[in-house]
């Protein structure tokens, strides 16, 4: 029965076809579950300071920086973050397509989950630290602490790789790139300025050095300077002067004591570099405990 034994090697051969398209797509993209309702919790738009606007949800910090050449877009939050981020842009009266630029604090799914619709929907530019770059290119895949299990978010390649002290421009902003490596080999804060009719505010959105559970200081094979880096970085980091205060979760600079839903405009709210120092001191003070237990 040659005829039937071909249909039944055609079938096979379709089923394996189906199967191994199914796990290639699995193992694909397996976003980590999401343990903080505040990560997809609603919260609502407002404008920080000047052309400075806060877009993200509940506790992902998304940052919308608006110039007159297009909009800077800093974090996405999840991939399911971005109907909620671009409602929150048109709410504020700007265009979602006139976003320009992409920028990221670094490549974790809870930052850069929604980055490759944004950029195929917008066509802006993704902009990140060159050590960050293969991971945001595998979609997580070679994270030193979450890498190894397959893509946690849809993977983008990095239109320019950023470096310490490189400036990104546009619209007559200029971003200071700071690289504070540790939480990732690529994590970076952002240094800028800008300024409302009364006057002007120098602005950190810094990248906490906070310490995952799973990263071992003692340094493994594809990360050996981890704690070299941590400690870089929190030097760098207690150097730093500034009048606003944001990072990457709003938890992180206390966005829920210091503004309220329905507050007016008011920058002051976020001055903050006491808030700061005491928060960095509290890292680091961790991560010398975590040092001595390695
Ligand atoms: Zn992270």
């Amino acid at each position: 029965m040659p005829m039937f034994k071909k249909q039944r090697q055609i079938i096979v051969l379709l089923s394996n076809m189906f199967f191994a398209g199914f796990s290639l797509t699995a193992q694909k993209l397996i976003p980590p579950p999401i343990t903080n309702e505040n990560w997809s919790k609603p919260y609502e738009a407002f404008r920080i300071a000047g052309n400075l606007y806060y877009v993200g949800t509940y506790d992902l910090a998304c940052y919308l920086i608006t110039t007159s050449g297009g909009h800077i877009l800093i974090n996405t939050g999840l991939a399911s973050s971005v109907p909620m981020i671009r409602s929150h842009i048109e709410a504020l009266g700007f265009r979602f397509s006139d976003i320009k630029i992409l920028l990221a604090t670094h490549a974790h799914f809870d930052h850069v989950g929604g980055m490759a619709e944004i950029k195929k929907t917008t066509g802006a530019k993704m902009m990140i630290n060159e050590k960050d770059a293969p991971v945001l290119a595998d979609g997580g895949n070679s994270d030193y602490v979450f890498g190894g299990r397959g893509s946690t978010f849809e993977p983008v390649k990095a239109d320019r790789l950023l470096h310490e002290q490189d400036t990104v421009r546009l619209g007559g902003m200029q971003i200071i790139v700071l690289h504070h490596p540790g939480h990732t080999k690529g994590a970076c804060s952002f240094l800028f300025d800008v300024k409302d009719e009364h006057r002007s505010y120098r602005v950190l959105i810094a990248n906490m050095p906070t310490i995952l559970d799973q990263t071992k200081l003692s340094g493994t094979p594809d990360y050996p300077d981890v704690a070299n880096d941590y400690a870089y970085t929190f030097d760098a980091l207690k150097k730093l002067r500034f009048d606003i205060w944001l990072s990457s979760h709003a938890s992180q600079f206390g966005l829920h004591g210091k503004r309220k839903p329905g507050d007016g405009y008011h920058p002051g709210a976020f001055i903050d570099q006491k808030g700061y120092d005491a928060m960095i001191d509290d890292l680091h003070r961790e991560y010398l405990k975590r040092l001595s237990d390695k």
